[in-house]
């Protein structure tokens, strides 16, 4: 009998077989070798559409604030800047026009860093660069969230047999300071986890007694981490 393939977002049939990447093909570094295997999962094209956007808004910020030397995220910064139509050429009259107005929309979020402000986990002023020289932007959490929740939904659907999060299990994002979570993180010490290039690297561990409670810590461009839940909600208090 043929299964009825289902979006791994909302969970509903799809009627094409459309796929989403779990991590989006422009978050790669380009130090990705050709040989990582770019994992998608199924995904209806709305939910594609919508995640897409909220990848690229992002990606915009996340990756202009990412150590620009860094081998894990090699090209990330430049491509983010060029996303805005900074040093491009080439762009047709549309593209140009539209990158232009995406600039001027993020420049107006982008304000002098101000020493001792809360960054995200991973993030902070680049070493090595004046304080006062720097410049922070808002990333809103709400964002953060509902990307890494998406990540987590496809992790879990290419490393535990296509499994979907349904219902009375849900996806729970956390932000952490690695060294605020030392005993959270000793569980992910008998899983090796997934490389996926240099870029991303994917640690996921299962309850002994409940193997469908997994946690999950996704690092990112060797900068920020995802830890992540998939539990019973009906058995969280
Ligand atoms: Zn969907």
């Amino acid at each position: 009998m043929a299964s009825i393939m289902k979006c791994v977002h909302c969970q509903k049939a799809l009627k094409k077989k459309t796929k989403d990447h779990v991590f989006p093909r422009s978050w790669y570094p380009k130090t990705t070798p050709a040989t990582v295997q770019r994992w998608t999962v199924p995904s209806c094209e709305e939910c594609n559409g919508k995640f897409g956007e909220m990848e690229k808004e992002l990606f915009i910020r996340a990756a202009m604030c990412v150590g620009p030397v860094k081998a894990e995220a090699a090209g990330l910064s430049r491509k983010a800047v060029e996303s805005l139509g900074v040093g491009v050429s080439g762009l047709s009259p549309a593209e140009r026009r539209h990158r232009q107005v995406l600039k001027t929309r993020i420049l107006k979020e982008i304000r002098p860093y101000k020493p001792g402000t809360e960054c995200f986990p991973g993030f902070g002023p680049h070493p090595g660069f004046p304080e006062d020289k720097q410049f922070e932007i808002r990333i809103p959490e709400k964002l953060v969230r509902q990307v890494a929740e998406k990540i987590v939904r496809g992790c879990e659907y290419v490393l535990a047999g296509k499994r979907l999060v349904e219902d009375p299990y849900a996806v729970e994002v956390y932000f952490a300071h690695d060294d605020k979570i030392q005993d959270v993180l000793r569980v992910f010490n008998r899983f090796g986890p997934v490389q996926l290039g240099p870029g991303f690297r994917v640690s996921r561990a299962a309850a002994h007694d409940e193997p469908n409670n997994v946690m999950y810590k996704i690092d990112i461009w060797g900068t920020w981490t995802i830890y992540a839940s998939i539990m019973d909600r009906t058995k969280l208090q």
